[in-house]
């Protein structure tokens, strides 16, 4: 748990916005504490008789670039407005909720009337403005942000426009584990030929040949000149030695820093709604800002605005009993801007799925893997709704998430030992703090995650309500394996067994779906397709948003370099067509 103050601010120009008599309060310092996406946000809010004074983040969790992020600019917003019913940062959605509750649960500790403390904020008429730019930019994950940035500083004059509060998208969310190939930095001793060829055979056997095979190739040659830009001074300059530094928020803050220096124009809570299409030519885009509505002309429009897993009527039916853990912003607003267009979609029937996640109290899933390898190192086991075991743990993650897929649900059970291990990964890891553990392993907690202890393992089964007989007699036949060491019936080899004596614990495991695979058809100068495969004259398109890469599932490092590799790729199509 990172422990920082992080902010202190002194409001001391909202005389104005005061609530009209407002009952007095206890002046003093009140703290508040509510589970946020992460742990506990717990802040110090600071009143006189009247108002707000001062809010202090005392602690938090939250998401570097995304929860982080947005809580200075809820601290601000409260302060200014003398209100909790401030704007909902989009894109930190529980992140926002939990600072207005634990806000609220300090002014109430204070002895504020609250029903003056949740006026509205007063929003003046919508503005109309019409701007001009060569190049529009929709989305800024690390795809819209390279787009804009190298063709920003190729002299041309861009807009951003990023829906949500924040930069960074789905790409702030990820590792930034990044694959590569052809870079001249890192890579120079490297046989291109050789690595481009085992590169695509890789991809497609991962993706089981589903994959759309230009798609492919446009990667292959397109990430190491694209990866050079991003890491080098003349680009973005994002420290870079095995690893991007930062992971995927890192890349993304870094990303935006060279947009600014060069000049960028970045427009937050501004969603493109429309594409400004004349004679079957895309001229610009409509988009609507917090207090304009935007006409926005320009010669080229980049499409980055992420995948279509935050929307369920996009999300194919098969995938809704899985739990969403991607960004909130991806919408497929992409996929409805060009209808009308005839575009041409591909691979909508695929989003990325993983076994070996957990829901956090926000309801959003989490991946377990830093947990799942210790507790099955120290004898850790799932069982199913019938109590059984019923696939290798180890195994790979396509293989469990088949076998997962059966299940109505699962739990992984563990003794002491392997519960150790597993927090021991996922607290190391800064996913959760033991005492949120505490928390859930409560008999009276209700909420997410369902995580279970009792003595015995009989009890264990009562709490998950499956059949104790069928859990002790794989517990037994577990056991039985690793006390000798050896291969059980699902082809794991055992090392360690279970304790027999409690305490014994059990965590409801989920699949967890994010990222989508499917989107928009493009041709080698990711240049959106129509049905007929012609170019739809001025629209390009980059990152998830594109469809056919990946097959049915994602090769790790993939999705991210493509943000890059293909974010890069269309600004170096949308500068040169500038010139034609
Ligand atoms: C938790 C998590 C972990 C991941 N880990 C990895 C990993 O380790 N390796 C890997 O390769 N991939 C990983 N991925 C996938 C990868 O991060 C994404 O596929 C990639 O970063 C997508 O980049 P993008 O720029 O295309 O989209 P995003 O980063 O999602 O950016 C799209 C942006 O567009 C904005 N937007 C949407 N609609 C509009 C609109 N109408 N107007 C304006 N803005 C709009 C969104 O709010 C968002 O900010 C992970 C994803 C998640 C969620």
């Amino acid at each position: 748990m990172r422990k920082i103050v992080v902010w202190l601010l002194i409001g001391i120009m909202m005389m104005s916005c005061l609530p009209a008599f407002a009952q007095a309060m206890t002046p003093g310092t009140y703290e508040g504490s509510v589970p946020g996406y992460h742990g506990d946000i717990k802040v110090k809010v600071t009143v006189d008789s009247e108002k707000i004074t001062a809010i202090e983040i005392i602690e938090h969790s939250e998401t570097a670039g995304i929860g982080e992020a947005a809580l200075p600019m809820l601290v601000e917003a409260v302060l200014n407005n003398q209100t909790v019913n401030v704007d909902t940062i989009s894109g930190a959605t529980v992140t926002t909720t939990a600072f207005k509750d634990a806000v609220t649960a300090a002014l109430t500790a204070a002895g504020a009337d609250m029903g003056l403390f949740t006026a509205s904020v007063v929003k003046g008429e919508l503005k109309e403005e019409t701007l001009n730019a060569d190049v529009v930019i929709v989305g800024s994950g690390v795809a819209g942000l390279t787009a804009a940035s190298y063709a920003q500083q190729q002299g041309a004059s861009t807009i951003l426009l990023e829906k949500t509060g924040l930069i960074g998208g789905a790409s702030a969310m990820a590792g930034g584990g990044t694959k590569v190939i052809g870079s001249k930095i890192t890579q120079a001793d490297s046989d291109f030929e050789a690595d481009r060829a085992q590169f695509i055979s890789d991809m497609l056997a991962n993706g089981h040949n589903n994959n759309h095979l230009p798609t492919v190739e446009i990667y292959a040659d397109t990430i190491g000149p694209a990866f050079d830009w991003v890491i080098s001074e003349d680009g973005a300059a994002v420290p870079y030695t095995t690893k991007f530094e930062g992971r995927g928020a890192g890349v993304a803050a870094a990303l935006n820093r060279s947009y600014e220096k060069f000049g960028g124009k970045l427009l937050l809570n501004t969603p493109a709604t429309e594409l400004i299409v004349n004679d079957g030519v895309v001229t610009g885009v409509i988009a609507q800002g917090p207090d304009t509505l935007y006409t926005i002309n320009a010669k080229a429009v980049i499409l980055a605005s992420g995948g279509y897993g935050a929307n369920d009527d996009l999300v194919p039916e098969e995938y809704l009993r899985y739990v969403y853990a991607g960004h909130a912003g991806a919408e497929g607003d992409a996929i409805t801007m060009v209808e009308g267009l005839n575009a041409d979609l591909i691979n909508m029937q695929f989003i990325n799925t993983q076994p070996n996640s957990m829901i956090l109290p926000s309801g959003l899933g989490q991946y377990c893997n830093p947990g799942v390898s210790k507790a099955y190192a120290l004898g850790g086991f799932m069982v199913n709704q019938d109590g059984v075991r019923f696939v290798n743990e180890k195994t790979n993650a396509w293989d469990i998430m088949q076998e997962m897929k059966k299940n109505d649900f699962q739990y992984l059970v563990m003794d002491q030992a392997a519960f150790d291990g597993f927090n021991e990964g996922m607290t190391g890891s800064a996913i959760y703090t033991m005492e949120d553990v505490a928390a859930w392993l409560q008999d009276d907690y209700t909420g997410q995650p369902k995580m279970y202890t009792a003595e015995s393992l009989e009890a264990l089964a009562a709490k998950m309500g499956v059949p104790a007989d069928a859990v002790l007699a794989s517990a037994k036949a577990f056991n039985e394996v690793a006390a000798v060491g050896g291969d059980d019936e699902f082809g794991r080899n055992l090392t360690a067994a279970q304790s027999t004596e409690g305490p014994f614990y059990a965590l409801q495991m989920h699949i967890r779906y994010y990222a989508s695979l499917g989107g928009l058809h493009v041709n080698d100068d990711c240049a959106v397709l129509n049905t007929a495969q012609e170019p739809i004259p001025g629209l390009y398109a980059a990152g998830e948003v594109i469809g056919g890469l990946q097959g049915d599932v994602y090769m790790g490092g993939s999705l991210f370099g493509w943000a890059i590799a293909s974010g890069h790729h269309a600004a170096v199509s949308a500068v040169e067509s500038l010139a034609k």
